[in-house]
């Protein structure tokens, strides 16, 4: 991996810094946890095996709702870095998939994968399938866009708080070129003014950032009880999960989005997850340094770019020996471009299913009934060339569409009852309408879109 980190350095030095910031390689800022705080999640561990009562909960399935931040500086919406409702439901697709062990490129998981390291780790049945490799998991854990503000009212847009950071008079994210100063920025700036309740959402924020910072996601660790003050640990103003924009969303499920080649399959939330529920990278962020996980080898270092073929850097560590099977690149939380990871292990899923039970800012995520799909959501962004504004409205709705190209537009409740119907217009008065939700049905030739706007 040395090797590849020289070859790297002289290809920038004599390539120059473009193809760098043309190429987003995976790299993660999430503060590696404190022993402090490993003994005491050791001990949580160890009380959810033991546990009868954490046993029967292991097999609990956790919704999670997200809110992601998107901050932008006026683009309109689905014009980067103000990326479209598509993009990120895509992204939610991904998560989902990830998490229930069905997640993209998984069927090129090896027939043999770890076989060997099973046998010679005496792993147990729960660690393994039915070919004897190493399992790719089901966490048990799913992820919903959430449904409403903190206030409880439905939000226009499921799962998205759409921030004009100038509006804040905050700071642009991407003039922070280092990883301590962005960290800075997020921590004491973007974050406190921006977070929801972490004890009932996930916040992701998304931003632009700067070429030089190399970077793409950071997370928070689980905080635990008790541990709540020490040093690296996340606050009620602080906790969730930053990603570059480029990197949400998935290229193969929604084409039209805006990414950073060839983080472009939405691994690097997946793997921000993982560290939010109390993963660590796969090579312990050490020199086959342990990631406290028994069914993953260890690791001389992290893989990244696209790893040649299974098995991979066989031997290259000695005690405990990962030969022949090698080091699992193929794991979230490597480094690898994206399509070339596809799994989390059983021991992975312990982590995060007793940070779900445990830690006091992720044991009620999913409680709040914050997950539930109203009406006519399936359908919203048929097609994210369209969009509406102002989105809340108080007099009149537009769209951003000639209205030469428009047949009809129409206004119903809830509830599917008609209100207002307009022809050949891309304006619509809507200053006679209550306060409250309704859904535009937008005609165009045989093509139906439908979007959701708030009344005010
Ligand atoms: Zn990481």
């Amino acid at each position: 991996m040395m090797k590849n980190k020289i070859l790297t350095t002289i290809s920038l030095l004599l390539f120059g810094i473009t193809i760098y910031a043309q190429q987003e390689n995976q790299s993660c800022g999430t503060s590696v946890p404190s022993e402090m705080w490993e003994n005491e999640f050791q001990k949580l561990i160890s009380e959810y095996k033991t546990n009868p009562k954490s046993q029967k909960q292991s097999s609990t399935v956790y919704t999670i709702p997200i809110i992601f931040h998107v901050i932008h500086s006026g683009q309109p919406i689905g014009n980067f870095p103000n990326i479209s409702q598509g993009q990120i439901n895509s992204q939610i697709t991904v998560l989902n998939q990830d998490f229930s062990g069905n997640g993209f490129n998984s069927s090129n998981y090896p027939s043999n994968a770890f076989v060997n390291w099973v046998i010679t780790q005496s792993l147990p049945s729960a660690n393994t399938d039915s070919n004897g490799r190493v399992k790719i998991a089901d966490v048990g854990i799913q992820f919903c866009l959430a449904t409403k503000d903190t206030n409880g009212n439905l939000l226009p847009e499921p799962g998205i708080n759409r921030i004009n950071y100038l509006s804040l008079n905050l700071p642009n994210p991407s003039s922070y070129s280092t990883q301590a100063t962005m960290k800075s920025y997020l921590d004491n700036i973007l974050k406190p003014q921006t977070i929801w309740d972490v004890t009932k959402y996930l916040n992701v924020w998304i931003t632009d950032k700067n070429s030089a910072l190399n970077y793409t996601g950071v997370s928070s660790v689980p905080p635990l009880s008790g541990l709540l003050g020490v040093p690296n640990n996340s606050t009620d103003t602080t906790d969730g999960i930053w990603c570059f924009a480029k990197v949400i969303g998935s290229n193969n499920l929604f084409p039209t989005g805006i990414y950073g080649s060839p983080l472009v399959e939405g691994r690097t939330l997946t793997h921000e997850v993982g560290h939010y529920l109390g993963l660590r990278h796969i090579w312990g962020d050490g020199s086959c340094a342990t990631d406290y996980c028994d069914d993953t080898p260890p690791a001389a270092s992290e893989n990244t770019g696209v790893p040649s073929s299974y098995p991979l850097n066989v031997g290259s560590c000695s005690s405990p020996s990962n030969s022949p099977d090698g080091e699992m690149f193929m794991n979230f939380m490597d480094y690898p471009h994206d399509p070339y990871k596809y799994m989390f292990t059983a021991d992975q899923a312990t982590r995060m299913q007793t940070a779900m039970l445990n830690s006091p800012y992720r044991n009620q995520l999913g409680t709040h009934g914050l997950c539930s799909a109203p009406l006519g959501l399936n359908n919203l962004n048929l097609n994210d060339n369209i969009s509406i504004y102002p989105n809340p409205a108080k007099t009149e709705l537009n769209i951003n569409v000639s209205q030469n190209d428009i047949n009809e537009l129409s206004i119903s409740n809830l509830f599917g009852q008609v209100l207002i119907i307009s022809q050949n217009q891309n304006r619509i008065d809507i200053s006679n309408l209550t306060n409250g939700i309704y859904i535009l049905a937008i005609t165009q030739g045989q093509n139906k879109y439908t979007k959701k706007f708030i009344k005010e």
